[in-house]
Formats: structure tokens, C-alpha cells, sequence
């Protein structure tokens, strides 16, 4: 069994999946979301930074699919 990254629920392991649900990516990419938005506000790190990083990843592995 795999434990979800978010909750610790446990589901059989799958290739690639981290969470157990939909709700659960979801609550992590919204957390994500604020931690960044904090971030920027708090000057941690700037919006072109934010971009630059955004930008190098893309190039190395590809679109981002979910
Ligand atoms: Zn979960």
C-alpha cells in the first residue's frame, strides 16, 4: 500500500499517483498555491523569479500533465 502524501490515507501503490483522491491533489495544489502567493507577498522570492523556474522546468521535462 501506498499512503497519500497529503492525508496518509492508504491506497494500492500506482505508478505515479501520490494521493489517494482528487479532493486531496486538489487540497495540495490550492496549499501550493497559497504557499507561493505567500511567498511573493512576503518578497522570499519575486514573480520573475517564480517564472524563470516555471519556465527552465517546463523546458527540461515537458508540459506539466497533472
Ligand atoms: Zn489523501
Amino acid at each position: 500500500m501506498t499512503a497519500c502524501k497529503w492525508c496518509g490515507t492508504s491506497f494500492p501503490p500506482m505508478k505515479k499517483k501520490v494521493f489517494c483522491s482528487t479532493d486531496c491533489k486538489s487540497a495540495c495544489h490550492a496549499a501550493v498555491k497559497d504557499l507561493g502567493e505567500d511567498m511573493v507577498a512576503s518578497g522570499i522570492i519575486t514573480i520573475s523569479q517564480l517564472r524563470d523556474r516555471h519556465e527552465a522546468k517546463k523546458a527540461a521535462v515537458g508540459p506539466y500533465t497533472g
